[in-house]
């Protein structure tokens, strides 16, 4: 039976994400601060509402798709925040990339509520959840992901349960960083490999069928040329933004900081991202870090 939901945060992946739950038969309602994203929200049959208090009003189910954990936080709080709208019990599942401190703040804060909460970052960007193939990564109880499950389903192709509250943000942050650091080392590959005259094409016919392979060759290579759908080939629009991946690798090494990690090549990744969207590479795709990779490779070397 369809649910009453409530969407909080309708932008590049929630509008999308809510329009699915309409079609899977839930009443869905839903907030953002921006018109624009409450115009397309619309049209896609979800019932938009003046204010994130007033969507939440008699919801079984509050979901949050919001830019990062502060945001998170400030609408979970207060006297017209998302935890006091709510009748006790309501399930909170909160989406969007946030801190593993943050989101296990999040749980706490909700269960002193009365209410019940997963935490449930997704992978698979737009086109995931455009056609409902996201990933979800999801902690907290096993009563409370078997209620989510099939409200996931309805988003998402694959849904993992990873244990208690916090335990999808830290899926979530250490997918990432095997991530950013993996596209970097096939950038400094290909980029090694045109110095000794090897095509792109050679080192890509051996290394996606050797060691070397891995998601950030075969399926996002940074080169044109081997596989046609990458971002490469479209002068890497995105995909999956270079901002995007420079927040994610900061989580991480907040994440590093807090348990005491010491990841070098995390850390590293982490300074390459956040320099590459300082620049225009915040809205190109993150494999354009060959671009930068390749402009800084010629070092004079000795005769
Ligand atoms: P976005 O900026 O397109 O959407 C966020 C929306 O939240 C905006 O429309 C904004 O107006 C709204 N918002 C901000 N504060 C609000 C508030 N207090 N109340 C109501 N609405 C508010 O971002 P996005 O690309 O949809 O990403 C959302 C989350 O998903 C982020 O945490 C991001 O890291 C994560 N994510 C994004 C991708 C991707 O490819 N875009 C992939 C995986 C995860």
């Amino acid at each position: 039976m369809g649910k009453k939901i409530a969407f909080v945060g309708l932008g590049h992946m929630g509008g999308p994400m809510a329009a699915n739950l309409v079609k899977a038969g839930h009443s869905v309602s839903g907030f953002d601060l921006a018109p624009d994203a409450l115009d397309h929200a619309r049209k896609s049959g979800i019932d938009v509402a003046d204010s994130a208090a007033a969507a939440a009003a008699g919801a079984d189910v509050v979901i949050t798709m919001l830019p990062a954990g502060r945001h998170v936080l400030g609408a979970y709080q207060g006297k017209d925040g998302l935890l006091a709208v709510t009748s006790p019990g309501t399930l909170f599942l909160e989406c969007s990339t946030i801190a593993v401190e943050d989101a296990q703040a999040a749980h706490e804060m909700a269960a002193a509520a009365g209410h019940r909460s997963l935490d449930a970052p997704v992978s698979g960007g737009v086109t995931g959840a455009t056609n409902g193939t996201l990933t979800f990564m999801a902690g907290g109880s096993a009563e409370d992901f078997a209620d989510a499950e099939p409200i996931l389903a309805a988003m998402g192709g694959r849904i993992v349960h990873c244990g208690g509250p916090g335990a999808g943000q830290a899926a979530k942050v250490c997918n990432n960083m095997i991530l950013g650091i993996s596209m970097i080392a096939v950038s400094e590959a290909f980029v090694l490999g045109e110095k000794l005259g090897l095509s792109n094409q050679a080192l890509f016919d051996v290394a996606s069928a050797a060691s070397g392979q891995c998601w950030a060759l075969t399926t996002n290579c940074p080169v044109p040329g081997p596989v046609p759908a990458s971002p490469a080939n479209r002068d890497y629009q995105p995909g999956f933004a270079g901002a995007l991946m420079a927040k994610d690798l900061g989580l991480a090494v907040q994440a590093l900081e807090s348990t005491g990690v010491q990841a070098r090549l995390g850390s590293l990744a982490e300074e390459i991202y956040r320099q590459f969207a300082e620049g225009e590479g915040a809205n190109r795709d993150f494999s354009g870090i060959i671009t930068e990779i390749r402009a800084n490779a010629s070092v004079e070397t000795m005769a």
